[in-house]
């Protein structure tokens, strides 16, 4: 048996693509070959990208897209498909952070709908959309960001532990019901990144989390990340399908 390693030719949807590990994702996705829909809330950072990417001899086109907006994720896949011609790849990545004590009347039920429509709603609905054109591709992968708060939680970050957790169900169930097209569904479970999500911590709280809580000692790239989640779109990654993978510095594999 022959499998391809290439994803040239590929088309790919990235969701929150402007920066983080989502731009990183786009970057690799097109240096690899594939047409890459550099999607992010804020047009501006979109275009940034798409343009790095079409710069460095890439294929890519950016839209202005918001996850949580139902009616904007039906138009925006049916315009990438159309501008491409098909969709094989859909990398729900786009976030927010969202904690908040459950004791906290006045917030928690606004965080909460917002956390679960970002960060889980959102998923089914692009996957649900992206359905038509992923069940005519000849290797359809989706991957979902999820988080190692989906398997281990911090102090009041219930409302984005639920959602991410309803990320990890989510990969599981859509695997099982999609696995025998062909479509594989698999989820990603960062720790702590260097991105725009924790851009408001101090180097020095970084540093102390990381060496007590990490194996490796320190935060991640985003290109860490980038490079597992690229493996999983691969042609050749056809019989992994359901799985949730830390790429964590091994957070969750230490206890003391
Ligand atoms: P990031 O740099 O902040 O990137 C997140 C991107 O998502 C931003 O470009 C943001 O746009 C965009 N976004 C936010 N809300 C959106 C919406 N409603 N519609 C479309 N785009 C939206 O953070 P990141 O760390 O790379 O986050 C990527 C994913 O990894 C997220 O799902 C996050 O929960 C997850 N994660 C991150 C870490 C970490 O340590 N960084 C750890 C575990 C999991 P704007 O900047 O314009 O708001």
């Amino acid at each position: 048996m022959t499998l391809s390693r290439s994803l040239k030719g590929s088309i790919a949807l990235v969701t929150g693509a402007g920066s983080g590990m989502g731009k990183a994702t786009a970057e690799i996705l097109a240096a690899e070959g594939a047409h890459v829909a550099v999607t992010d809330y804020d047009a501006a950072s979109a275009q940034a990208v798409a343009d790095g990417i079409t710069a460095a001899g890439g294929s890519a086109v950016a839209w202005a897209f918001d996850v949580s907006d139902k009616d904007r994720i039906k138009a925006v896949v049916a315009e990438v498909a159309e501008r491409f011609g098909g969709l094989d790849i859909v990398i729900n990545n786009a976030g927010i952070s969202a904690f908040c004590p459950i004791d906290d009347e006045d917030h928690y039920d606004l965080i909460w709908d917002r956390a679960v429509n970002v960060l889980l709603t959102s998923h089914q609905r692009i996957i649900r959309a992206a359905l038509p054109h992923l069940r005519r591709s000849k290797a359809a992968r989706i991957v979902n960001i999820a988080s190692t708060e989906a398997l281990g939680a911090t102090n009041r970050d219930s409302p984005y532990a639920a959602a991410k957790a309803g990320v990890t169900g989510l990969t599981r169930a859509l695997a099982v019901e999609l696995g025998r097209e062909g479509i594989t569904v698999n989820c990603i479970c960062p720790g702590p990144i260097h991105t725009g999500m924790t851009s408001n911590v101090p180097d020095a709280d970084k540093q102390t989390f990381a060496k007590r809580r990490t194996a490796m000692g320190r935060y991640g790239a985003p290109e860490e990340v980038a490079h597992m989640t690229v493996s999983l779109c691969l042609p050749a990654a056809s019989y992994i399908t359901g799985v949730t993978i830390p790429v964590d510095g091994g957070l969750m594999a230490r206890n003391a």
